[in-house]
C-alpha cells in the first residue's frame, strides 16, 4: 500500500512483528514500516528514515508502551552498534524470534508446511561466548585510533570499552596494540584513500586451553618494529601465537592470501568434547565453543552412523565434523577450499590417532562431482555445512545422483537452507526433521541442523535413528 508519510515524520504505531533482521514491523494505515531498536510488543513514537513504494524505513524515537519481552541491554553501545541486534529482547524471547524466523523461511522460501523444527536450544550463559573478534581499525577526524565494531550498516567504528559478547581478554589485547601503533606512528588504514597500515585486529582464544592468537591485518608486506608489540602480547597468560596477514586490495573481505606468523607455532590449540584441533588464522572455526558441542552431537544422532559407512563431510574447515563422524564410521572424506584448513584437518586427525579420515583441497561442488565421475564414488551419509550462500547446484546435482542414505545439513543462513532443501526434496529427499540451535545470542543469526533421509528410488533401507 503507498503512504503519504515523508521523511522525518513521526508517528505512533504498534509493532506487530519482527522482521528476519530484527527490525521491528509495524503499520501505519496499512503502510509497513521496518523500525529500528522497536521490538514486537512495543508500542511507540517512530520516524520515519526512508518511505519506499509500498513500504518504509523507521527509527524508535519514543517508548510509550514497551513490549513485555523487552529488557535493557547490558551494553552501552547496544544501539549504535551494528554487533548485536537483539540485546533489547530477553533472551527467551530471542529463542521464540529465532524459531519463528526458521520456520518462515522453510515455509515461504522451502514451500514446506508441516516440517518438524524443534525448539531452538539455546546457550546458558547468553554472554561473552565468542571465542574470536575481528575488529576494524580507523580512525576519527582529529586522528585519534579508534578501534571497534562498525555502526549498524556503515563503515564508522564504534569503540566500545568492552564487548559484551566477546571475551573480556579482547580489552587487554586491542589497548596493547594502541599502544604500539600510537608509540610507533603507525596509522591505521584508511579506505577511501587506501592509505594506512592497520586494517583489523583478529583475535582468538581456545576456550578449553585459554590459547590466544593474535594477528594484525595489514595494507603493507612488513609489520614495523614489530618486536615490541610481540613482547608486550606474550607477557600475556596464554599467548601462543602472533603474527600478521597482508591484505592489500580494496575489499572489504577482511583477510588476505599471505599470513606471516612473528612468534608461535601459527595455530592455537582448542578442544571440543574429547577431539583437539589445530587452528590456524584463516581457518573457520566455529565461534561459539559450547554450543558447537550440543550442534557437532545433533549432526552425529542425524548421521545415525552404525560404524559401517562411508561419510563425506563437505565446507570440513579444519575437520571438526569428520573427526567427529570418523569415531563412529568406517571412512570420512572432508572437501574444503582454505588449503591452510585442510593442513589443520591432516594435523587435527594425527593429533587425536584417527587413521580413517582423508581431506582434498578444493571446492565442494568440483571436487565431489569429479569424484563421482571418475570412480563412481559412494556415500552412505553425506554432511554439508556452507558458508551463507549455500550449496552450489552442481554439488546438490551430484548429491541427488549419488543418493546417499542420510543426509545432514547444517546451516548458519536458513533461507538458503530453505532453498536447497527445497531443490533436494524435489528431487527424491525427505526432510525429517530441523534442529536449530542458537550460537548467536544477542544477533538475529541462528545455526540449524536438518536431517533428510535419501531418494525415493534408493533400494536401501532407511537407518533408525535414535532419539
Ligand atoms: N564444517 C566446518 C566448517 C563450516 S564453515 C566446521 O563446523 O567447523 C564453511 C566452510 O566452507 C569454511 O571453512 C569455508 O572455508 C568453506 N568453503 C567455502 N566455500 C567452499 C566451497 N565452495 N567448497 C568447499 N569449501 C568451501
Amino acid at each position: 500500500m503507498e503512504s503519504n508519510l515523508l521523511k522525518n515524520d513521526i508517528v505512533t504505531t504498534v509493532i506487530e512483528d519482527m522482521s528476519e533482521n530484527g527490525e521491528g514491523i509495524g503499520k501505519v494505515d496499512g503502510y509497513t514500516l521496518f523500525i529500528k531498536d522497536a521490538i514486537v510488543g512495543d508500542r511507540a513514537e517512530v520516524k520515519i528514515i526512508k518511505v519506499k513504494k509500498s513500504y518504509g524505513y523507521a527509527r524508535l524515537v519514543k517508548l510509550l508502551v514497551p513490549s513485555p519481552d523487552r529488557v535493557v541491554p547490558v551494553c552501552p553501545a547496544a544501539v549504535p552498534c551494528g554487533g548485536c541486534q537483539l540485546q533489547a529482547m530477553s533472551y527467551e524471547a530471542q529463542l521464540k524470534f529465532k524459531e519463528n524466523k526458521v520456520k518462515s523461511h522453510l515455509e515461504r522460501i522451502g514451500g514446506f508446511t508441516d516440517v518438524q523444527v524443534r525448539p531452538v536450544i539455546g546457550m546458558e550463559d547468553s554472554f561473552h561466548y565468542r571465542n574470536k573478534a575481528q575488529f576494524p581499525v580507523t580512525q576519527d577526524k582529529e586522528g585519534n585510533i579508534r578501534m571497534g565494531f562498525y555502526a549498524g550498516r556503515t563503515h564508522s567504528v564504534i569503540e566500545t570499552p568492552h564487548c559484551y559478547i566477546g571475551h573480556p581478554v579482547n580489552d587487554r589485547i586491542l589497548a596493547l596494540v594502541k599502544e604500539y601503533m600510537r608509540r610507533e606512528g603507525i596509522r591505521p588504514y584508511d579506505e577511501t584513500l587506501h592509505k594506512g597500515l592497520v586494517r583489523h585486529i583478529l583475535i582468538r582464544r581456545a576456550a578449553a586451553t585459554g590459547q590466544l592468537m593474535v594477528c594484525l591485518v595489514i595494507n603493507g608486506r612488513k609489520l614495523p618494529a614489530a618486536d615490541g608489540l610481540v613482547r608486550s602480547l606474550f607477557e600475556m597468560e596464554g599467548m601462543t601465537t602472533v603474527g600478521f596477514n597482508v591484505n592489500m586490495e580494496r575489499t572489504n573481505v577482511i583477510l588476505g592470501e599471505k599470513t606471516m606468523i612473528l612468534r608461535g607455532p601459527g595455530y592455537i590449540t582448542d578442544r571440543i568434547g574429547d577431539i583437539s584441533f589445530h587452528i590456524s588464522p584463516q581457518s573457520f572455526f566455529q565461534v561459539n565453543p559450547v554450543q558447537t558441542e550440543k550442534l557437532y552431537g545433533k549432526v552425529l544422532e542425524f548421521a545415525g552412523l552404525k560404524g559401517q559407512e562411508t561419510v563425506w563431510d563437505l565446507y570440513c574447515g579444519i575437520g571438526t565434523i569428520s573427526l567427529f563422524l570418523a569415531r563412529k564410521a568406517k571412512k570420512v572424506y572432508g572437501v574444503e577450499i582454505v588449503p591452510q584448513a585442510i593442513e589443520n584437518a591432516r594435523e587435527n586427525a594425527k593429533l587425536n590417532q584417527i587413521g580413517n579420515a582423508e581431506f582434498f583441497v578444493g571446492k565442494a561442488e568440483e571436487v565431489l562431482p569429479e569424484w563421482y565421475e571418475r570412480e563412481k564414488t559412494y556415500a552412505d551419509v553425506i554432511v554439508v555445512d556452507p558458508p551463507r550462500k549455500g550449496c552450489a547446484k552442481s554439488l546438490l546435482d551430484t548429491i541427488v545422483r549419488m543418493n546417499p542414505k542420510r543426509l545432514v545439513y547444517v546451516s548458519c543462513n536458513s533461507s538458503t537452507l530453505a532453498r536447497d532443501l527445497n531443490y533436494l526434496c524435489r528431487e527424491g529427499f525427505a526432510l525429517e526433521k530441523v534442529q536449530p540451535v542458537d550460537m548467536f545470542a544477542m544477533t538475529v543469526g541462528v545455526e540449524c541442523v536438518a536431517a533428510l533421509s535419501g531418494g525415493k528410488s534408493a533400494e536401501h533401507d532407511i537407518i533408525e535413528v535414535d532419539e
